[in-house]
């Protein structure tokens, strides 16, 4: 199987502008910068996504997430940070390899709108709470 392209730079054949890396973890700037520090924090391990990694893993991959946000906010100057991680084509994953997106904030500044609409309208929400609940 071909290996994707997180999994090439992991291994160092494809170059990267790396930040930390230890055992588990790998973290390294987005090629495409959304932001001034847009930072990508992947499993080592290939896993698809989130969803389906192990969640001693994942938890890793959480703190070294959380403490490069921390330090964006205290060196870079950013002002709030985004942490996202895509699972799945339909919510815009474009790389098969667990990732999660650490992207600094900067008040007035553009690049970056995540637009949450209020679609409720029509939706029974006791309902979809239930469903989910249940298998919890
Ligand atoms: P996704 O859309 O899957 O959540 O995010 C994938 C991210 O990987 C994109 O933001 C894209 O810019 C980044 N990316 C894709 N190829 C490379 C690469 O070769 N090097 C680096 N540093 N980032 C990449």
């Amino acid at each position: 199987m071909e290996k994707d392209i997180f999994c090439k730079i992991i291994d160092g054949e494809i170059p990267c502008h790396k930040i930390y890396e230890d055992d588990d973890v790998l973290a390294f700037l987005d090629i495409s910068q959304v932001t001034k520090g847009h930072t990508l924090v992947v499993s080592k391990k290939h896993h698809e996504n989130f969803l389906t990694t192990p969640q001693e893993e994942m938890h890793k991959v959480m703190d070294v997430a959380q403490k490069i946000g921390q330090v964006s906010v205290k060196l870079l100057g950013a002002n709030g940070v985004n942490i996202l991680t895509n699972c799945y084509p339909a919510s815009g994953q474009t790389v098969m390899h667990f990732h999660v997106h650490v992207i600094p904030r900067y008040e007035g500044s553009e690049g970056f709108i995540l637009e949450m609409k209020n679609n409720s309208e029509g939706l029974n929400l006791p309902a979809i709470a239930k469903k989910i609940k249940e298998q919890l």
